[in-house]
């Protein structure tokens, strides 16, 4: 895990991204673990995102899933239940009151929970899935499902009746594309603010659709209380929580 140091935010500095995010501002917010990470729900990396002393890292494959569905059945269910129980944070609702204040926001999460649409945001992909789906083994048909608790692990699909599975990306498999293209069709519009918040962008097309969005015209700013892989692009990073920065972002209401 990086090293954190929060630090005192630079009122230039949110002044510069307040001026930025006014009027009706095209703003893409990349987010990832970190911004719910204050409601309560760990980060994989983080402290308190071990599960039974299991590495979340290995449990997300389909290798795991293929070992033992029921476990991994398990793992989902917890995390279910965890989400279920949370509640959006400040910093997802400085989002929505940003949408809300006439800004076009596209959030593209990594994140597989809903806490950004229960903030109020009206325009969320997901690029990792949802843990409100599932997808089955067998046809492929995808669904939600919101059922919790599973009365049967793994759950079976009521057309084929091979075992479903979470409808989320494990480490190692295909991202699905059309997540991926609402974001280029968004950035092909141009974007004055490109907020990357609560994630490690460890994975290549993360720090790509960041790097997509710069070249769009977007001010790049990071909000992350430790340094990440895209630090050395940022225009702005702000080393403290989304819950304080994202906030504080917000442009006055005249
Ligand atoms: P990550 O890249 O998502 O890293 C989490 C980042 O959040 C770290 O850089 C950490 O410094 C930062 N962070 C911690 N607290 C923060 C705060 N209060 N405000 C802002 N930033 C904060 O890596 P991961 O956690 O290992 O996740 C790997 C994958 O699993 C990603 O796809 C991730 O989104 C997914 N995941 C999703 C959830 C969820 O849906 N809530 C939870 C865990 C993991």
């Amino acid at each position: 895990m990086r090293e954190e140091r929060r630090a005192p935010l630079s009122q230039r500095d949110i002044g510069l991204v307040r001026g930025c995010l006014g009027g009706a501002a095209r703003v893409l917010a990349l987010t990832g673990a970190g911004i719910s990470a204050e409601s309560g729900i760990p980060t994989f990396r983080g402290s308190g995102g071990w599960w039974r002393n299991e590495d979340p890292t290995r449990l997300a494959t389909p290798e795991a899933f293929a070992r033992d569905p029921a476990h991994v059945w398990e793992w989902y269910e917890y995390r279910r239940g965890l989400v279920a129980a949370a509640e959006p944070n400040a910093g997802h609702q400085a989002l929505a009151d940003l949408e809300a204040a006439g800004a076009d926001v596209l959030v593209a999460t990594q994140n597989v929970d809903d806490l950004h649409e229960r903030a109020g945001s009206g325009d969320v992909v997901h690029i990792h899935g949802s843990l409100w789906r599932v997808r089955c083994t067998g046809c492929g048909r995808e669904t939600a499902d919101r059922t919790h608790p599973l009365t049967v692990r793994p759950p079976t699909c009521g057309r084929c009746g091979a075992p479903l599975r979470p409808a989320v990306v494990w480490f190692g498999e295909a991202l699905p594309s059309s997540p991926l293209s609402r974001v280029e069709t968004f950035l092909a519009g141009g974007a004055a603010v490109a907020l990357v918040v609560g994630t490690e962008a460890l994975f290549g097309y993360i720090r790509s659709i960041a790097m997509a969005a710069r070249r769009a015209g977007a001010l790049l700013v990071e909000v992350n209380p430790a340094r990440t892989a895209l630090t050395p692009a940022a225009d702005v990073s702000f080393r403290s929580g989304a819950g304080e920065v994202l906030p504080a972002l917000l442009p006055e209401r005249s």
